[in-house]
């Protein structure tokens, strides 16, 4: 029994203009984009054998609810997101049904968003090798989950499929960026979003550890929140009542953290090809769901 969708079929109805790991990307005309969030999961940069049921629906479900809730909460803030209607030509093919969103086609800037509030993941490997984080300085004597003394924006180059995400200093993702202008007010809507989930996150027992966003540019250069926004695909939710007492240790979360300490533990981690056994397929799509009724507040 698995019942995920890995292969998201057009059966030729709309040109097809990108697949990512997760997503694959459809054009409805020259500037609207069908976003498809598949079933497929990837850990450490590689794309699982089978996919975990339900996801790309949760995905869809909890991206369109924050970019709802940011617009609210963000002043000034732009998304890409339209509608959650299916265009004319697929709208009969059920498996575009729930996973589905269409969005304002825009120029990507080439950078991983990231924002850090606590300390792990590999901001905890840097700190501990440097005492640095993007080779930002940080306090001495940090623990392993430890609140940062305030978020960082801690950006990552934007890897081709295949290759790897690398952390960069917040001075060469302004070079990567070449518009200052630009470059600051994404490190500033960043911080922003990260402000306002978090905040909404907490509300819910959630601690947003750190996250990843995505931008585009308009054509009048505006920039604009695209991709997924706060899943567990690119952030790390912790549950709030245990985070003291995890303090130091890998915290339980509601993400695919669940899925990497797996393969950790197993040895396969980057390893391609790796089919994930039904009770883990099980237990991440459990806590998939938990993430997306807890934020949304609704039962998914
Ligand atoms: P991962 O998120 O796991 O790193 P990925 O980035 O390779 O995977 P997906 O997330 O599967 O790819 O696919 C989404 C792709 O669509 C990304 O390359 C993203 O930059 C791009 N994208 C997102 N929003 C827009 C948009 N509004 N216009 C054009 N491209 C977009
Ligand atoms: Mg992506």
């Amino acid at each position: 029994m698995s019942g995920a969708i890995t292969t998201i079929d057009v059966q030729g109805k709309l040109p097809k203009v990108a697949s990512g790991k997760v997503r694959d990307l459809f054009a409805v005309d020259d500037n609207t984009l069908l976003f498809v969030a598949s079933d497929r999961i990837s850990a450490y940069d590689v794309i699982m054998e089978n996919g975990i049921p339900g996801k790309g629906a949760l995905l869809t479900e909890m991206s369109i609810y924050w970019f709802k809730y940011l617009t609210q909460h963000v002043p000034g803030l732009r998304t890409h997101y339209i509608s959650n209607e299916l265009p004319g030509p697929i709208s009969s093919l059920t498996t575009f049904q729930d996973r589905s969103m269409q969005v304002q086609r825009l120029r990507i800037i080439p950078i991983e968003s990231i924002v850090r509030g606590y300390i792990t993941g590999s901001g905890w490997s840097e700190y501990k090798k440097s005492g640095t984080v993007n080779g930002i300085a940080m306090p001495a004597g940090l623990i392993e989950g430890q609140k940062l003394p305030q978020p960082l924006w801690t950006p990552s180059t934007k890897a081709e499929l295949g290759d790897k995400d690398e952390n960069i200093s917040p001075e060469k993702a302004r070079e990567i960026i070449a518009n200052p202008k630009i470059a600051a007010r994404v490190e500033e809507l960043s911080l922003q979003i990260y402000e306002a989930a978090a905040k909404r996150a907490e509300s819910v027992g959630i601690v947003l550890a750190d996250t990843k966003f995505e931008f585009g540019l308009d054509e009048k250069d505006e920039v604009v929140l695209v991709d997924e926004v706060l899943t567990p695909d690119s952030s790390r939710f912790w549950p709030r009542d245990t985070w003291e007492q995890n303090l130091g240790k890998a915290q339980p979360s509601f993400d695919k953290q669940f899925l990497r300490d797996w393969l950790t533990s197993n040895g396969l981690k980057g390893k391609e090809g790796v089919k994930v056994p039904e009770d883990i397929v099980q237990q991440t799509a459990a806590k998939y769901r938990e993430a997306c009724e807890k934020i949304t507040g609704k039962s998914a």
